[in-house]
């Protein structure tokens, strides 16, 4: 009876270690950031998303339904760096998609790299690394926690949104290349293309995708939620007379139409295929230690930069995005197993509507141009202190003074700043002004104000910051954007799934910034080197 007893308990204990042992690590991370996902699409196209996309991880996983971004700009190349960095533009050295720099004088792009070379085609799309990011990623510390034996691999159509998740040390990153219409990568990665990838491209999707009309997956009658089809505030897409469906996408045949498929629905798709021939041939979740894949899906911003949040073309968008992911699960239930995968959802800013829309509503809204206030200002300062220029650029929402010139040239640069500051100030769509190393002891509402510190660089922000009017950016009168730090910007969706998510919902505040850390926690490893968020322990089983 005794040794029974022993022998029961015994073997209950060997099934407890081997189960732990099993369940110890995920098998596979996979990121998925929906380019410009405002967190109300999780609701507003509810009625009309299937049972096993969004809905699916809404019932089987966790959301944090008031995950909100940390810093200004919110930007692509920001939002995807602090996602997988925790950390924000203050640290990381990634303060936009885009920066002035000062010494070389240029604009620099925030993934160039003039040292590396494009690997998969003949243009220059693939001179890209993540060198000009400071800190490790998640995906970083997952590869230096086991001797690098982890496999991670970014996927993105977008460059930036690839090589920034991937982070320094990546197994690869491919990115979308639309001269040719194929995926790439750059020499920092590998001498030349896996041959699967070749094989891939030589598919030609996009031709194929092209092929056909994007006309709505539903009778155009459904699609409720959304304004008429036909208004003057949308873009059309290239060659079109007007922004209607059917987007008749098969009368462009000449090279444009490779450029072209990034705004059609298709091009998301496309992006799963490629994932899902990644986790395929690179035996992602099969190792003995768990892979990353960070994969971005960058179709819902071409679209949503077009024709905007209340548009039918981007209600289509997420129908069609709601399927996409139920097909990428259930791949993932059987390729990696359920339960071995560990996946969240988020996106890498939101967008505002568009000033057109909301103006027909009484709503206050508008745009403006930095180049054409950039201008002004230089003209003002020219009849006042005879000098051309003072002002280099206006980018992320902030003045870049030509310093350099101005000293040369004796002028007061105080006084010109001064006269820069006041300027911009009396613009109706500004509300303040001011010099960026004086944010700390600026008045302004305290998010507002953290979220601006977080944002400043010394070594690569402008000098002098401006805010505007709620609704109100920098960009044409068709169309909209995003880059502020209004929550129609700054909220984000929050959804995790899988390995070890206990399922339910939160409405406590969190950030962007405590996603890395999270995961981290889950990983056993150590956090990103510049993360500042925190664990949202209620996520963990
Ligand atoms: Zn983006
Ligand atoms: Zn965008």
């Amino acid at each position: 009876m005794l040794l029974k007893n022993l022998l029961a308990s015994f073997f209950l204990m060997v099934i407890s270690f081997s189960a732990f042992a099993q369940n110890n690590k995920p098998k596979l991370v996979v990121g998925l950031v929906v380019d410009q996902m405002r967190w109300d699409y999780l609701y507003r196209y509810q009625e009309l998303y299937g049972a096993n996309g969004f809905k699916r991880i809404l019932n089987q996983g966790f959301s944090n339904e008031n995950a909100m971004i940390p810093y200004t700009p919110t930007y692509t190349a920001v939002g995807h760096t602090c996602v997988y960095t925790g950390s924000v533009p203050a640290i990381t050295g990634i303060i936009g998609n885009g920066w002035f720099d000062k010494t070389s004088g240029r604009s620099v792009y925030c993934t160039e790299d003039s040292t590396v070379s494009t690997v998969g085609s003949n243009t220059t799309a693939g001179k890209m690394s993540p060198v000009n990011m400071w800190t490790t990623t998640i995906t970083d510390e997952l590869r230096l926690s086991n001797n690098f034996k982890s496999k991670v691999i970014g996927i993105s159509l977008k460059d930036r949104g690839a090589i920034l998740p991937a982070g320094h040390s990546a197994n690869a990153a491919y990115w979308y290349d639309d001269k040719p219409g194929k995926w790439i990568s750059s020499s920092y990665y590998m001498e030349k293309l896996p041959a699967w990838v070749d094989q891939f491209n030589a598919k030609d999707l996009p031709s194929v995708y092209m092929s056909k009309d994007w006309n709505t997956l539903l009778p155009i009658n459904k699609y409720d939620q959304s304004t008429a089809d036909d208004k003057p505030y949308e873009n059309s897409l290239s060659g079109e007379k007007s922004p209607v469906f059917p987007h008749k996408l098969s009368t462009v045949t000449d090279a444009k139409k490779y450029s072209m498929f990034k705004t059609t629905p298709f091009s998301g798709t496309y992006s799963f295929e490629f994932a899902k021939a990644a986790i395929e041939n690179e035996s992602l979740g099969k190792n003995t230690v768990p892979d990353f894949l960070a994969l971005s899906i960058s179709t819902p911003d071409y679209i949503g930069h077009t024709f905007g949040p209340n548009s039918i073309e981007v209600e289509d968008t997420y129908l069609r995005l709601d399927n996409d992911i139920a097909d990428f699960l259930a791949y993932l239930d059987k390729s990696v197993g359920e339960g071995n995968y560990l996946f969240f959802l988020t996106a890498d800013h939101g967008v505002a509507h568009i000033p057109g829309f909301m103006a027909e509503h009484k709503i206050p809204a508008g745009n403006f141009n930095d180049d054409n206030l950039a201008k002004k200002i230089n003209e003002s300062i020219d009849s006042v202190f005879g000098i051309k220029k003072a002002i280099q650029t206006v980018m992320n929402y902030q003045v870049y003074l030509n310093t350099d010139l101005i000293e040369k040239e004796g002028k007061d640069l105080a006084a010109i700043k001064k006269l820069v500051i006041k300027m911009i100030k009396e613009e109706p769509f500004v509300v303040t002004a001011f010099a960026t190393e004086d944010l700390a002891v600026t008045v302004l509402p305290q998010p507002q104000k953290e979220m601006m510190i977080n944002g400043y660089n010394p070594k690569r922000s402008g000098d002098i910051q401006f805010t505007a009017k709620p609704g109100y950016f920098d960009g044409g009168t068709k169309g909209t954007t995003h880059g502020l730090w209004n929550p129609y910007d700054a909220h984000i969706p929050l959804l995790w799934f899988g390995w070890n998510i206990k399922p339910g919902k939160s409405n406590r505040e969190v950030y962007m910034t405590d996603i890395a850390p999270t995961l981290a926690a889950m990983l056993q490893i150590q956090m990103p080197n510049g993360t500042v968020g925190k664990v949202i322990t209620e996520v963990i089983k």
